[in-house]
């Protein structure tokens, strides 16, 4: 291959080429492999969690592999002045923001009965995950608007954005909340060329599911005996994958969209068949 193809290859398949995106939760999981991904993609990151040590060394990580542009912000999503101060990081350090992936997020207790569900904690997963989703896409807008460049805002909602009984009634309500805010936003963004959109995974084995489930990775790969497709395992980095689509230029004309990324799994009926059949009347 002479250099002129080669150049032409690593050109063609940085899909991001000089873009700018800010990824809440950058720090662990889906977030890190994402930061990961988009850099090698061409993008500039800007990593905002508040794992700090974390953060940092995945941020080091980046920049020491490649030619890519990485940083670091401390950022608590549920409080307004630290999205805010993000978001501004972005626009101080590259005069742009294009890509906005609201993607931190907690499980909260592992309780599925409501009597036992304190107000609090619900409260707790429901800031995180939808009020922060909430301030990083009104945050995102306030730059993007006025840039007039349009923009891609991507949430990280779940499968429990599309089915229920899988985790505890604050984390469920928080994914279906997600989907709704991504749909109700971008009917009003699509009017400035801004993109919104949400990716909803099936379990993946990061430091959150492990947590919620005390399992290990072994423990883990049990979910995928169970899974719709088989001979399969949902890794970060797919779900990476999936972002990178909605972020790219490739997905100019996509908005308001859920891509599911779970094998198939809220497809399959989880109908618990009846013990008898009903009497006829
Ligand atoms: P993770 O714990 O590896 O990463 C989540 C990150 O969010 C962590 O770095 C954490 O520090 C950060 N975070 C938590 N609270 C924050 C706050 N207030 N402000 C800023 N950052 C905060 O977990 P993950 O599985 O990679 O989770 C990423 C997203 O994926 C979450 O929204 C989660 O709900 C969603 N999700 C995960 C799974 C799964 O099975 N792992 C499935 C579906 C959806």
């Amino acid at each position: 291959m002479g250099s002129s193809s080669v150049l032409l290859f690593s050109t063609a398949i940085r899909r991001l080429e000089g873009k700018v995106s800010l990824i809440t939760g950058g720090a662990s999981g889906i977030g890190e492999s994402t930061a990961r991904l988009f850099a090698k993609h061409g993008a500039k990151v800007i990593i905002a969690d508040i794992q700090d040590d974390f953060g940092h060394s995945v941020t080091k990580d980046i920049n020491d592999s490649s030619s890519a542009c990485a940083s670091y912000v401390h950022c608590d999503v549920t409080k307004e002045e630290d999205v805010e101060n993000a978001v501004n990081t972005a626009i101080s350090k590259y005069g742009r923001l294009d890509i906005m992936f609201n993607n931190a997020g907690i499980t909260g207790v592992n309780k599925t009965n409501i009597l036992d569900l304190n107000k609090s904690e619900f409260d707790q997963v429901i800031n995180v995950n939808l009020a922060g989703a909430f301030l990083g896409t009104k945050h995102a807008s306030r730059v993007m608007i006025p840039a007039c460049r349009g923009g891609s805002i991507i949430t990280t909602a779940s499968v429990s954005g599309c089915v229920a009984g899988l985790a505890s009634h604050a984390y469920t309500a928080s994914k279906h909340a997600v989907v709704g805010l991504t749909r109700s936003t971008a009917v009003e963004l699509g009017g400035y060329g801004i993109r919104v959109n949400c990716v909803s995974p099936y379990v993946v084995a990061t430091p959150l599911a492990k947590k919620f489930y005390e399992l290990d990775d072994e423990g883990m790969s049990r979910f995928y005996s169970n899974a719709n497709l088989k001979g399969a395992t949902l890794e970060p980095q797919d779900v990476a994958e999936a972002a990178l689509y909605l972020a790219s230029d490739e997905s100019k004309y996509m908005s308001g969209h859920n891509l599911v990324v779970d094998g198939g799994f809220t497809m399959k009926e989880r109908r618990v068949a009846p013990k008898s059949e009903p009497r006829s009347a």
